[in-house]
């Protein structure tokens, strides 16, 4: 293309991620998606007895504007759960289409109706990261990696519970097992893979900030 972008089409995912993580480990090559994904939605508070796979029918159901809105089958996507505070609710990450977001946020003013109860909404963190290989971008449900689960306070792999090394200080398995790191951040693996103060993490935010779908 004339930008300097070239399209590559990959047979499945997996060839896809190989191909990513080749071009993103190149200093002057990036990958980038050609569509840019749906905003999350974080629901605070919906009751545990609505089936996982109901919410986005009960959304439907009970907020009119949003129905009205609902063009493709996937207009709204579960994504994840979260333990609320609550012992009978819970929190829900869902997909939803711009149009959808900016209802909930604007005309709705960030609460939605389920029935009996009306539930928080805000913007989520557009971010996933997996709790088995704390790699971002998929649930664990979808993490392509089998081995032990990635040991949350240093490199290796086994339950943090289990870790060899834990009255060490903590080493972010993602910045450590990035080639290159050692070059060019030489101190900065001290921190948890989950710190918002991550570098990785801070990029790969960034980027996924960039990739997604507002609306505007
Ligand atoms: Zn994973
Ligand atoms: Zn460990
Ligand atoms: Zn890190």
């Amino acid at each position: 293309m004339t930008n300097g972008k070239i399209i590559v089409f990959s047979k499945d995912q997996k060839s896809k991620e190989r191909l990513d993580n080749l071009i993103n480990s190149s200093n002057d090559l990036v990958s980038e998606e050609p569509r840019r994904n749906n905003p999350i939605i974080l629901l605070k508070g919906v009751p545990k007895e609505i089936d996982r796979s109901q919410i986005p029918t009960v959304i439907r159901n009970y907020n009119k504007d949003i129905e009205s809105a609902y063009d493709s089958e996937d207009a709204i996507t579960v994504l994840y759960l979260k333990n609320n505070r609550k012992q009978h609710l819970v929190n829900v990450g869902i997909k939803v289409s711009p149009a959808i977001r900016k209802i909930i946020l604007g005309t709705y003013n960030g609460s939605i109706s389920l029935g009996f109860s009306l539930v928080h909404a805000e913007d989520a963190l557009p971010i996933v990261q997996c709790t088995h290989c704390l790699g971002f971008g998929h649930t664990k449900a979808k993490c392509p990696k089998e081995e032990d689960p990635q040991c949350l306070h240093c490199p290796g792999q086994h339950l943090k519970e289990n870790c060899p090394v834990k009255d060490r200080k903590v080493e972010c398995c993602n910045c450590a097992h990035r080639p290159g790191t050692s070059s060019k951040q030489p101190d900065d693996i001290g921190h948890s893979p989950t710190s918002k103060k991550c570098p990785i993490y801070k990029a790969t935010l960034t980027k996924t900030i960039n990739k997604t779908n507002y609306g505007y």
